[in-house]
């Protein structure tokens, strides 16, 4: 598939010096090259669409949203189509891929509420013959940067909100995976969208720059690591927009020794070993408490290492490889860092191949047990299928420790008592709780959160918050003197 830009209405090839190799992740060929846009390729974008911004705006918000219908029916019906893009670009699972697109359709549906949910308010007489209205406008030209590792969903977590409220848009993919948004702008022209409504530009760091700059944008959505996710909200508010930054993750899961470990195991390990672990809410370390220790690290490492690895488009698959050559590195040296400091490695995945796949970035899962605490692999994320244990005593330390930390994406419990669970739920600094859940994903409906370093901004994805996000609030006051009224 030869990757193009997608500006006002038509597919045009970029004209670049520069292409980034696009590698499947599990046999290690190359599939397709992305162009690195420039900043005039993004300008060409976001002109484009400020230009469609003039009229969209004005297409009822009913109709508006019946284009959103079509797209979700298109979707779906290529959702098989989909997901093989998403298994070769990004090396998930097929069935991971699959479930990653159920949230993009969900999130279509709930956008097409958006007749009722960006309704403005009204109050009669704030004094005597005058009227006060608040009234919801789009914000113009909108702009997603996306990450690699859920190529298709995580722009759905704005996208829809944002046309359905009547802006323009403009989508870059992350450079490793463009595939996938290739051939859903291909759907998104088949729906019949006017021209210049929604746009796509390839490329990496000049076309972020472009978006960032660029006086047309008026609001940027981000996912990806924290350094860069910094670097865009600071950059992005320089230069005036709305910004949210969704950044890294370190999180963690408490078991308590009341925990179901059959079912705790189960998912915990679903959730660490899960999308090789390139999740942004997968559990990255466990804290055991009491005496459930023994017994949880028993099972988890019989979990870990009898999960099956290799091409995630083969049956029986439970776990692909990790996105490229230098993750790979990276989680290897993370995992070698980690013993140097003092754990002890009781599952090691280091060194892994994968027969007919000897190419491929495979990592098995691995158990880094004993993991000191506040040594470097503590707290750095490895995104990668590594599971780190640490042990305490009592729920108040693991809530303590799991406070400690840096980042505040997602944080679990597994118990059976209602008031650990209480005590948990209001007192750890996390946007995204589970309790006996491995993955708290929101759904559509329920904002995407994420605190401290996870996550910068105030608005985030998804419901509500991202009608906020995609809408300005305008504020009316009016009087109509009553001897202006004509007589009839
Ligand atoms: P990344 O930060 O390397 O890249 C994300 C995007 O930023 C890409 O589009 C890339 O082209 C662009 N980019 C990269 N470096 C840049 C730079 N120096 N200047 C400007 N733009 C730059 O992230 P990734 O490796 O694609 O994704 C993995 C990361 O994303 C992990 O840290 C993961 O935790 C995080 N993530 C977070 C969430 C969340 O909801 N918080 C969700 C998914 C992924």
């Amino acid at each position: 598939m030869e990757i193009l830009n997608y500006i006002n209405g038509e597919w045009i090839k970029p004209n670049v010096k520069e292409y980034f190799d696009v590698i499947n992740p599990a046999t290690g060929k190359v599939i397709t090259k992305t162009p690195l846009s420039t900043k005039a390729d993004v300008d060409a974008a976001a002109k484009a669409a400020s230009d469609a911004f003039q009229s969209w705006r004005r297409v009822p918000v009913n109709d508006r949203v019946q284009y959103l219908f079509k797209l979700r029916d298109l979707m779906r019906s290529n959702h098989d189509e989909i997901a093989k893009l998403i298994t070769d670009e990004a090396g998930k699972t097929f069935e991971e891929a699959k479930a990653e697109m159920v949230r993009a359709f969900e999130n279509i549906e709930v956008a097409c509420g958006m007749p009722m949910m960006m309704k403005g308010d009204f109050v009669e007489d704030i004094a005597t013959g005058i009227d006060e209205i608040m009234i919801r406008q789009p914000v113009g030209v909108c702009a997603t940067i996306a990450p690699f590792n859920f190529p298709g969903m995580i722009p759905f977590w704005y996208l829809p909100y944002a046309l359905a409220a009547g802006n323009t848009y403009v989508i870059k993919p992350s450079e490793k995976v463009p595939t996938t948004m290739q051939f859903i702008m291909k759907l998104i022209e088949q729906v019949g969208f006017p021209k210049g409504v929604v746009n796509l530009v390839n490329g990496a760091k000049d076309a972020v720059d472009g978006i960032l700059e660029h006086p047309s944008i008026r609001a940027v959505t981000f996912v990806g690591s924290t350094n860069v996710a910094k670097y865009i909200y600071a950059t992005a508010a320089a230069h005036g927009k709305r910004v949210q930054a969704q950044g890294g993750a370190k999180n963690p899961v408490i078991v308590m020794p009341d925990a179901d470990m059959d079912m705790a195991t189960k998912i915990i390990a679903d959730s660490a070993f899960g999308c090789a672990g390139q999740r942004c809410l997968a559990v990255s370390f466990a804290v055991t408490v009491d005496s459930a220790r023994n017994t949880f690290t028993e099972a988890i490492c019989d979990a870990a290492s009898t999960r099956t690895v290799g091409y995630g488009m083969d049956s029986g698959i439970q776990m692909g490889p990790v996105i490229n050559a230098a993750s790979l590195t990276r989680v290897e040296s993370l995992i070698g860092l980690g013993v140097k400091e003092g754990a002890t490695v009781p599952v090691d995945g280091r060194g892994t191949s994968v027969k007919g796949y000897e190419s491929g970035n495979f990592v098995r899962p691995t158990i880094l047990a004993d993991v000191p605490r506040g040594s470097e692999i503590a707290k750095t994320e490895i995104f990668g299928p590594v599971l780190s244990l640490m042990h305490v005593n009592t729920v108040e330390d693991a809530i303590e420790l799991v406070n400690s930390g840096q980042y505040g994406n997602q944080a679990s419990l597994f118990t059976s008592s209602g008031s650990a669970a209480r005590k948990f739920r209001s007192e750890v600094e996390a946007g995204n709780i589970g309790i006996n859940i491995g993955v708290a994903a929101p759904m559509a409906f329920f904002p995407f959160s994420g605190w401290k370093d996870s996550f910068f901004g105030d608005m985030h994805g998804q419901g509500m918050d991202a009608v906020e996000f995609f809408t300005q609030k305008k504020v009316v006051v009016e009087r109509w003197p009553k001897e202006w009224s004509r007589k009839f």
